[in-house]
């Protein structure tokens, strides 16, 4: 049984708690620095990526987070919270990203037409299909070498992995199909393994 932060800026929070209690964790909301010290894993959920950023920067949460990671912590970001793990275009002044994964992301990706919409997707070592449900979602334009693309749709990029760090540009708490969780919950239980080890 793990402690999992859900950062609690704004955004899609309650699904992801009611999530991983069905799975027998416990789930804090994330509003100060100090919580990140109780858990094992971190969830940047959904919602509104400029929002979330500034509201992280106000609570002191850019360098405690960047720090949750580089100690190898998990992290799962979805949808806003993948935007946020990306690293910006080089030279851009006032950085809106925690520059945390080796990937540059288009945001609102998917154009106009499709501001919402499901799709079956096959992803890496799921032997069926994934049902991710797409709300103004980024998706990931170059990715570099370290990371592991674990799924694409219309020939763009919508879920890797680089280490500790997961990126999906759906909403896994959406759906009652808790795969992308459990994966999530796996790079935990391999993190606090090696961390006794
Ligand atoms: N379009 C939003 C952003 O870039 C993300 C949308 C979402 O999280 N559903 O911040």
């Amino acid at each position: 049984k793990y402690t999992i932060g859900i950062l609690g800026m704004q955004g899609a929070t309650a699904e992801h708690a009611n999530h991983l209690h069905h799975l027998g964790h416990d789930a804090i909301l994330i509003k100060n620095k100090e919580q990140l010290e109780d858990v094992d894993g971190l969830i940047i959920p959904g919602g509104e990526s400029t929002s979330i950023w500034h509201l992280m920067k106000q609570n002191n949460l850019i360098e405690a987070v960047q720090s949750f990671a580089q100690l190898k912590k998990p992290i799962f970001g979805t949808c806003a919270g993948l935007v946020l793990l990306a690293t910006d275009e080089p030279g851009m002044e006032d950085p809106v990203k925690l520059g945390l994964m080796d990937i540059q992301v288009t945001r609102n990706g998917f154009g106009r037409q499709k501001d919402s919409f499901e799709a079956a997707l096959d992803v890496k070592d799921m032997t069926t299909s994934y049902p991710a449900v797409f709300i103004r979602a980024p998706y990931i334009e170059t990715a570099g070498e370290d990371v592991a693309i674990l799924a694409t749709y219309d020939d763009k990029i919508v879920a890797a992995r680089e280490g500790n760090l997961l990126a999906a540009a759906f909403h896994p708490e959406l759906t009652d199909d808790n795969r992308f969780l459990e994966l999530f919950l796996s790079m935990v239980e391999e993190q606090s393994v090696s961390a006794v080890s």
